[in-house]
C-alpha cells in the first residue's frame, strides 16, 4: 500500500501542476465550457489511467523495477470509488476522459458520498448480502478537497414579497421574491483532476460534501450538551452520506431530494461565480458554458438557475427564461415508467418554498402560450398532458417535462430511443418543438476500454495498423477489416483472446477453487445491473433447459457438444425484491449443474460477485459472446455492448438500444440477433394478458417452470414472484422470446464449429466499432448541442514545469534516460519517507495483517 500511495502521489503531483497551467490558460482565452452534471461518477480506477494518458507507463515500470516492485500489482492495489450504479454514471465517467482527451474545457459535477455503492457478496443460499462500502476509510490520493470553495446551500424556510427599495412598493408583475431559507449546509469542493491522452489539458472533477455550518454549535457545547451540538454536524454531513442503490428506479427519498438540489445549487454557484470572476455579466451565461443534465437528477438547476436571475439578479422574467434555455440541455436516459422521477409538490414546498413557486410559474407561462385554455375534453386532456404538474395518487413535478422545457436540445442516447422519446413519451413536446428533440448514441472511451484493458490487442491492432492514431480516433480500426480473412491475423487475434481467457481462468480458480477450460470452450457473458428489463431470467432459464437436454443425452451425443461457461455478475437494488430473486436463482442452478457428474465440463455457470468497472475489465477481454438480451425498446442504448465488440466479442442480442447500431455498422450477419421487434412488443403484452402468458408459452420453457416448481434448485416458494410473474403477464415477454434464444445458441455452436467464420466474425466486430467511441459521441455533444471547442494548451517550451512532462514524453530520444528514471524513483523515495504518510502507511500495514 505504502508503494502503491507514493506512485500516486507523484502523478497527483504533476497532474496539479498541468491542472493550474490548463485552469489558467481556459481563464485567460475565456473559452466556453462544457458543465456536465451528473448525480453519478462511476469512474473505475485512476492510477493506471492517469499513467498511461500521461504516457509514462514505461518509466513508471522501470523506476518501480529498480526498487524491487512490479507497476502491475500496484495497480492491484487501487479501490474502485463505487460512486455510480450502472451504465449511467459510467457514461459520464467516459465522457470526461474523452473531453479531456480532445482539450474541450470541461468540468463534471457530481457528489462525493461517503459510501459508495454496496459491497455484494453472495451468501450460501445464494442469496446477494449487501455490505456498506466505507470507501474513505482508506486514503484516496487521486481526490483533492479544495478549502477555498465552500458555499453555503439552503434549505426551507420562507418567502417573502420583494420590495423594491426605492418605491417601497411589491411589485405582482415583476415576479421577483426573496427566499429566507431556515436550514444551511455547506457544499465542500472536492477535485479529481482529470488528464487527457496525450496531452497537457487536465479538466476538473468536482465533487461536493456536505458539512456543517459551523463545526461544532458552541452554544449548546459550553451548556454541556455535546450530544446536541454533534447532532448538527452529524445531520448536514449525512446530507451527502450515500449514493442509493437504484439502477433504471426512482426512489421518493426526501434525502434524495435534497442531494439533488444540494448538487446543483453548489455547482450553479460555482459556475457563475466564475464568470464574474471574468466580470462579465449573467446575461452571457450561455456564451459562457453550456450545461448538461445527465437525467432528470439535476432538472432542480432549471428552477435555481431562475431564482438567481430574478430574484437576486434582478433580471426580468422573460429574459431569464430566455437564458436558462439556451444555457441548459437534457440527456433522457430511460423510458421506463417506473425510472421517470416525480415529486410530490407538497414536499418540494417544504424544501424548497421558492422553487416550487418558480416551478408552477414556470408551468403556467407554458400552458398559457401553447394550449387553449377550453372547457372541451380534448383541451383539457392536452393541458393535463403538458403539464409540469401531474393530478394521480397525490400532486407531482414532472421532473422529465420540466427538463423538457427548461432546455434548448433534449437528447436520447441511441436513434431507436430518441425515436421513441420523440415519438411517445413527449410526443407533445415535440410537435410544439420539432428541432428540439436530438439522437446522440452513447460511446465508451477506447482508452480504458480497449487500449489499457486489453494491451495485447492494443498491441496487435497497433503494430498491424503501423500506427497507434486509433487510440484517439477509433475510425481507423475499419482499416482492420481488410485482415479479417487473413490467416496469420486470425491466429494472433484468438491466441490473445486464449491469453485473456487464461487470465480470467486464473481468476476464477483463486476466487471460487472452480477449474474452468480456456481451449474450445466458449465464454459466454453478461454483465450489468440485474433488472428484470435486461432478462437475465431468461439467460438462466434457457442454461436450466440445456442442462435438461444435456442429461437426457448418450455419451456419444455429448461428444458433439460445445463446451460453455456462462457468466454472470451485476449487483441488485436492495429493495428489489424480483432481481434479488433471480440472483438467488443463478447461484442455485450455479450449484447444480457445476457439482452434476453427467455434465463434467459441458456447461459451467458462474455468477461473479461485486461487479465493478475493475471485474469488467478483466471480464470484457475475456469473452466470446456477450449477452445483450434486454426486450425490444427498453434499454435506451447500453454501453457494454460497445466496449465488448471492440474487444472481438460476438454479441447475442435483441433488436433493441446500441444493439440496432452495431448490426447496422458490422451487417446482421455477424452478430447473433433473435427475439421480435420493439414495434411487435405491444401485440404480444396483449396477447399475454388477454389469454394468460402460461398458455402461450413454449413447452420448452413450461417444463422449466416445472422442474424448479418441483424443487430442484431449492424451495420453490422463493421463486413464487418471479414463476408467477413469468406465467401471468410476463411484462418482459421472456415466453415469446425464449425459443428463438435458443435456437441462436445453437447458431452459436455451430459457429463455434468453424474457427475461421468465427474469428472473421470477432474481427469484423471491432473493425467495425469506431462509431463506439466517446470521442465521437462528444464531437457530436459539442457540435449539435453545446457549441464549445477543443482548446489544447500550447507548447511553451518556457514553460518549466511543464517542460519536465514534455523531456518525459520524448524519453525514447533522451540520452538521459537512466537520470530520468532515477528521478521518478527518488521521487517516489521522497514520498515514502515523508512522515506523515508513513504513519498512514503503518496504519494501512495494520490493516493488511
Ligand atoms: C459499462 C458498464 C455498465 C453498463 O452496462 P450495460 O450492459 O450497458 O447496462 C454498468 N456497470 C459497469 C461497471 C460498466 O462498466
Amino acid at each position: 500500500m505504502g508503494t502503491y500511495l507514493a506512485t500516486s502521489y507523484t502523478i497527483r503531483d504533476r497532474l496539479l501542476q498541468l491542472w493550474n497551467d490548463t485552469q489558467e490558460y481556459y481563464k485567460k482565452e475565456k473559452v466556453k465550457q462544457v458543465c456536465y452534471i451528473s448525480i453519478e461518477f462511476l469512474m473505475g480506477r485512476f492510477l493506471q489511467n492517469a499513467i498511461i494518458n500521461l504516457n509514462l507507463e514505461e518509466n513508471y515500470k522501470k523506476a518501480l523495477a529498480g526498487m524491487g516492485y512490479a507497476l502491475e500489482e500496484i495497480y492491484e492495489e487501487e479501490l474502485d470509488p463505487a460512486l455510480g450504479n450502472g451504465g449511467l454514471g459510467r457514461l459520464a465517467a467516459c465522457f470526461l476522459d474523452t473531453l479531456a482527451t480532445h482539450n474541450y474545457p470541461a468540468w463534471g459535477y457530481g457528489l462525493r458520498y461517503n459510501y459508495g455503492l454496496f459491497k455484494q457478496s453472495i451468501g450460501t443460499d445464494g442469496e446477494q448480502l449487501e455490505k456498506t462500502d466505507i470507501w474513505l476509510d482508506k486514503p484516496y490520493p487521486f481526490m483533492v478537497e479544495n478549502h477555498f470553495i465552500r458555499i453555503p446551500i439552503g434549505f426551507c424556510g420562507t418567502v417573502e414579497d420583494y420590495v423594491d427599495p426605492n418605491t417601497k412598493e411589491t411589485k405582482e408583475e415583476s415576479n421577483r421574491s426573496i427566499w429566507k431559507p431556515s436550514e444551511y449546509v455547506i457544499a465542500q469542493a472536492n477535485d479529481i483532476l482529470i488528464p487527457g491522452y496525450g496531452t497537457d489539458n487536465t479538466n476538473t472533477l468536482r465533487l461536493w460534501s456536505a458539512r456543517a455550518v459551523e463545526e461544532l454549535d458552541f452554544e449548546k457545547f459550553s451548556f454541556g450538551d455535546f450530544k446536541g451540538a454533534s447532532e448538527q454536524r452529524l445531520n448536514a454531513e449525512n446530507l451527502t452520506n450515500v449514493l442509493y442503490p437504484n439502477d433504471n428506479e426512482a426512489e421518493g427519498k426526501e434525502l434524495r431530494f435534497k442531494q439533488q438540489y444540494f448538487l446543483v445549487a453548489a455547482t450553479l454557484y460555482d459556475i457563475i461565480r466564475r464568470l464574474k470572476e471574468q466580470k462579465r455579466p449573467l446575461e452571457e451565461l450561455p456564451d459562457f458554458s453550456a450545461i448538461q443534465l445527465n437525467d432528470t437528477h439535476p432538472t432542480l438547476a432549471i428552477p435555481e438557475l431562475m431564482r438567481i436571475l430574478v430574484d437576486q439578479e434582478m433580471i426580468e422574467w422573460d429574459k431569464a427564461w430566455e437564458i436558462t434555455q439556451k444555457t441548459f440541455s437534457y440527456t433522457n436516459h430511460t423510458i421506463l415508467p417506473e425510472a421517470l422521477e416525480r415529486w410530490p409538490v407538497k414536499l418540494i414546498t417544504k424544501l424548497l418554498p421558492r422553487h416550487m413557486q418558480i416551478i408552477e410559474m414556470i408551468n403556467w407561462k407554458f400552458l398559457e402560450k401553447n394550449s387553449q385554455v377550453g372547457q372541451n375534453n380534448k383541451s383539457k386532456e392536452l393541458r393535463s398532458k403538458l403539464s409540469i404538474i401531474e393530478n394521480s395518487w397525490d400532486t407531482l413535478v414532472r421532473m422529465a417535462w420540466l427538463g423538457c422545457i427548461g432546455s434548448h436540445k433534449v437528447n436520447g442516447v441511441s436513434p431507436i430511443h430518441s425515436n421513441i422519446i420523440k415519438d411517445q413519451l413527449f410526443s407533445h413536446f415535440s410537435s410544439i418543438w420539432p428541432k428540439k428533440f436530438v439522437n446522440v448514441t452513447n460511446g465508451v472511451t477506447p482508452r480504458r476500454w480497449l487500449h489499457a484493458c486489453n494491451p495485447k490487442l492494443s498491441d496487435l491492432i497497433t503494430s498491424t495498423l503501423e500506427s497507434d492514431d486509433w487510440i484517439y480516433d477509433l475510425s481507423h480500426l475499419s482499416k482492420l477489416r481488410e485482415f479479417a480473412d487473413n490467416e496469420d491475423f486470425q491466429l494472433k487475434w484468438a491466441a490473445i483472446k486464449q491469453y485473456n481467457k487464461k487470465k480470467l481462468q486464473r481468476f476464477v480458480k483463486e476466487q471460487f477453487g472452480l477449474d474452468i477450460g480456456v481451449h474450445d470452450v466458449i465464454y459466454d457473458v453478461q454483465i450489468k445491473r440485474i433488472h428484470e428489463y435486461k432478462r437475465q431470467l431468461m439467460n438462466i432459464l434457457s442454461h436450466v433447459y440445456n442442462y435438461l437436454q444435456i442429461k437426457k443425452m448418450t455419451e456419444e451425443e455429448k461428444k458433439q457438444l460445445e463446451k460453455k461457461v456462462v457468466i454472470i455478475a451485476g449487483k441488485a437494488a436492495p429493495g428489489y425484491k424480483a432481481a434479488k430473486m433471480i440472483i438467488k436463482l443463478i447461484n442455485r442452478v450455479s450449484k447444480v449443474i457445476n457439482n452434476d457428474p453427467e455434465i463434467g465440463d459441458l456447461l459451467k455457470v458462474i455468477y461473479i460477485p461485486n461487479y465493478s468497472v475493475t471485474i469488467a475489465e478483466l471480464l470484457i477481454p475475456a469473452t466470446d459472446v456477450s449477452e445483450h438480451i434486454s426486450t425490444p425498446g427498453t434499454e435506451a442504448s447500453g454501453t457494454s455492448n460497445m466496449k465488448f465488440v471492440l474487444n472481438g466479442a460476438i454479441t447475442l442480442g435483441t433488436y433493441d438500444g446500441a444493439n440496432l447500431e452495431i448490426i447496422e455498422n458490422i451487417g446482421e450477419e455477424n452478430v447473433f440477433t433473435f427475439g421480435i421487434k420493439a414495434s411487435e412488443v405491444s401485440q404480444v403484452k396483449q396477447n399475454n394478458i388477454e389469454k394468460g402468458a402460461w398458455n402461450l408459452m413454449p413447452k420448452s420453457l413450461q417444463g422449466v417452470l416445472g422442474i424448479i416448481e418441483e424443487g430442484k434448485f431449492g424451495d420453490p416458494e422463493e421463486f413464487r414472484m418471479i414463476l408467477q410473474e413469468l406465467k401471468g403477464v410476463d411484462r418482459y415477454i421472456l415466453g415469446n422470446d425464449f425459443t428463438s434464444y435458443l435456437q441462436a445458441q445453437k447458431v452459436i455452436n455451430e459457429t463455434w464449429k468453424n474457427p475461421e467464420k468465427w474469428w472473421k466474425m470477432s474481427i469484423i466486430g471491432c473493425a467495425g466499432s469506431g462509431w463506439a467511441s466517446s470521442d465521437r459521441t462528444i464531437k457530436d455533444y459539442a457540435e449539435t448541442i453545446w457549441d464549445i471547442k477543443p482548446c489544447p494548451l500550447p507548447k511553451i517550451e518556457s514553460n518549466s514545469q511543464l517542460n519536465i512532462i514534455k523531456n518525459d514524453q520524448k524519453l525514447k530520444l533522451n540520452k538521459n534516460y537512466e537520470k530520468k528514471i532515477n528521478y521518478y524513483e527518488k521521487q517516489i523515495v521522497l514520498h515514502q519517507k515523508n512522515k506523515r504518510f508513513r504513519r498512514v502507511y503503518n496504519i494501512l500495514d495494520d490493516w493488511e495483517k
